[in-house]
């Protein structure tokens, strides 16, 4: 706990405040904002290189502040996280990303739906069952949710979270390692947590046309996963380029500015319905 802490400490301070006491109020007021549907869910598409189609929606909490306007996540997700504020913020974004994905399957569209889940989420007892819970209430099949785990979260108690991601697997529910290739034990991780997508960090995406490194570093990500039975999805994909490049290295999926930014869902109906080539 004290050395999650102190990393955590370190994060807020670099999302503006270092002030524990205004740390305080952000827990207390986001436990309210969630009492008065103040959340909101905007959603990114991931787009398949097989055949250009959308192949999910992966939601992204936004915070619509009544006086600061829409806080972007680094604004409160951090204090979030160290409390169990996180929980009742999880479970709203899940609640309402199952609502939203049968909204969409309703109008024709079965896209799965992507929610983040933080560490203290999987290490909770009892969550994998808390999930299928949800999924019977909103009659919504197992394979149709995807929780995306960053790779640090993974390395946290690997055992506690190993165990909570074979039970979410095997109720049949898909879980992607996120930020994948900043963390320190990439590779070998992906034995022992079976997970069934890899998501390539940003960071190894931009200027993936051009930086000979970053190539080497993502064929091999690629070919590791695909070995495992993965499916690979490349984030922060903002170029032609580097989404030429990623389909000819044989990566499966992408995301990123230059498909969409995150946005309500209706509006990703309206783009899919009229496609962007017309
Ligand atoms: P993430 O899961 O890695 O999500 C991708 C982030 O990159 C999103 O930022 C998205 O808006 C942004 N992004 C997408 N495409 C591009 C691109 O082409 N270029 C650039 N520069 N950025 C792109 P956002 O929405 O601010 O979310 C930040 C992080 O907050 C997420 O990173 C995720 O870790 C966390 N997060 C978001 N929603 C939730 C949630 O409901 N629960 C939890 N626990 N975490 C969440
Ligand atoms: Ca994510
Ligand atoms: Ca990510
Ligand atoms: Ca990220």
């Amino acid at each position: 706990q004290g050395k999650r802490g102190a990393v955590d400490v370190v994060l807020y301070a670099e999302g503006g405040v270092a002030n524990p006491t205004h740390w305080l109020m952000v827990q207390a007021e986001l436990r309210h904002a969630i009492d008065r549907d103040e959340l909101v869910l905007h959603y990114q598409p991931k787009v398949r290189f097989a055949d250009d189609e959308i192949g999910g929606l992966e939601a992204l909490v936004r915070w619509q502040h009544p006086q600061r306007g829409l806080l972007p996540p680094s604004e409160f997700l951090p204090a979030a996280e160290q409390s169990g504020v996180i929980e009742v913020l999880t479970a709203w974004v899940l609640r309402r990303a199952l609502e939203d994905q049968a909204g969409w399957t309703a109008l024709g569209q079965s896209w799965p739906v992507a929610v983040n889940v933080s560490a203290r989420n999987l290490e909770a007892p009892g969550f994998p069952q808390f999930v299928a819970g949800l999924l019977a209430e909103h009659s919504t099949p197992p394979g149709q949710l995807l929780l995306e785990v960053t790779e640090t979260a993974l390395a946290g108690d690997a055992e506690i979270v190993a165990r909570a991601v074979v039970e979410l697997r095997a109720l049949g529910i898909g879980v992607a390692v996120d930020d994948f290739g900043i963390g320190y034990t990439s590779l070998s991780q992906l034995r022992t947590v079976p997970v069934s997508e890899v998501k390539i960090d940003r960071l190894f995406v931009i200027d993936l046309d051009q930086d000979p490194q970053n190539q080497a570093i993502v064929r091999s990500v690629i070919e590791l996963a695909h070995g495992l039975g993965c499916r690979v999805t490349a984030e922060g994909v903002e170029t032609a380029q580097v989404s030429a490049w990623l389909a000819e290295a044989g990566c499966d999926d992408a995301q990123g500015y230059l498909y969409s930014r995150p946005v309500v869902w209706p509006h990703l109906l309206d783009l899919f319905l009229h496609p962007r080539s017309t």
